[in-house]
C-alpha cells in the first residue's frame, strides 16, 4: 500500500520576538493509506502542531512533509488551502463550526468552496449519517457539544477526504457520545478507507487504532 503521508526530518520552531521554542524535533515516520493512528503524549508536547503540519493548516519549519505524493513545505497559503480542500478532512477538538451558520449551512461550506452540485441535499444526506438530520436549521449555540462535534464530523465528510485528522475527537463529549463518534470515524475508515490520524489522551481511543505514535520532548518514539 502506498505512504498517503510521510515526514522526514521534521522540525518546527515557533518564535516570538527574540524567543524560540522548538516544538518539534526530527520527525520522521509514514503512514499508508488506509490505516489509522493515534498521536499520544503529554499536554504541550507538541501533537496538536504535529497534525496540523500533516494536515496543511501550519508549514514546518524544516525538513519535508509529504501528503499523497505532494510536498507542502514549499506551497502558498492558496496552494495549501487547495490540497486541504482536495484531500483533508479536519475535526478540531472545540468544533470550530462557524456560528452565524446553522448546521446544514456549517456542512454545505466545504462543498459550496470545491463547486460542487446539489449541495443543500448532499449537506442534509451527511447530517442524517450522523443522526442529526432533524437539527439542519440549528445554530452551534442550539446544539449540545457531542451534537456540534458531529455537525463537524459531517462537514469533515462532506469532501470525501482520503485523509481524516481528528484533534480530541471525543475530549469534551460523555462516554455515550464518545462511542458514537468513534463509531461514526472507524466507519468511515472501514466503509470509505479513509486514513485516519487522531490525538488523543485518551488511551482506550487509541488502542483501537492499528499504531500508536509517542511524542515527548519534541521526538518521536514507538
Ligand atoms: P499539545 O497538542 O501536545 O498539547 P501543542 O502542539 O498545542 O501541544 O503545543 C506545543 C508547544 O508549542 C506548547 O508549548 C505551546 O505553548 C507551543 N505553541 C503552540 N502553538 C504555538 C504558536 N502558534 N506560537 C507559539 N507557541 C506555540
Amino acid at each position: 500500500m502506498a505512504n498517503i503521508l510521510q515526514l522526514e526530518h521534521v522540525a518546527k520552531v515557533y518564535r516570538s520576538g527574540n524567543r524560540e521554542l522548538k516544538v518539534l524535533d526530527d520527525i520522521n515516520f509514514s503512514v499508508e493509506a488506509g490505516a489509522t493512528l493515534s498521536i499520544v503524549g503529554p499536554s504541550g508536547s507538541g501533537k496538536t502542531t504535529l497534525l496540523g503540519l500533516c494536515a496543511g493548516l501550519d508549514r514546518a519549519t524544516s525538513g519535508s512533509v509529504e501528503l499523497n505524493g505532494i510536498r507542502l513545505n514549499n506551497l502558498n497559503e492558496d496552494q495549501l488551502a487547495d490540497v486541504r480542500n482536495r484531500y483533508v478532512g479536519f475535526i478540531f477538538q472545540n468544533f470550530q463550526l462557524l456560528p452565524t451558520l446553522t448546521a446544514l449551512e456549517n456542512v454545505m461550506v466545504p462543498l459550496e468552496l470545491r463547486g460542487e452540485k446539489n449541495i443543500k441535499s448532499r449537506a442534509m444526506d451527511l447530517l442524517d449519517k450522523v443522526g442529526l438530520a432533524e437539527r439542519g436549521h440549528h445554530y452551534p449555540t442550539q446544539l449540545s457539544g457531542g451534537e456540534q462535534q458531529r455537525v463537524s464530523l459531517a462537514r469533515a465528510f462532506s469532501n470525501q477526504p482520503q485523509i481524516l485528522f481528528a484533534d480530541e475527537p471525543t475530549g469534551n463529549l460523555d462516554a455515550e457520545t464518545s462511542e458514537k463518534v468513534e463509531k461514526l470515524l472507524f466507519d468511515l475508515n472501514k466503509e470509505a478507507g479513509t486514513t485516519l490520524i487522531l490525538v488523543t489522551h485518551n488511551l482506550e481511543l487509541a488502542a483501537k487504532t492499528q499504531r500508536i505514535i509517542r511524542i515527548k520532548g519534541g521526538k518521536v518514539n514507538g
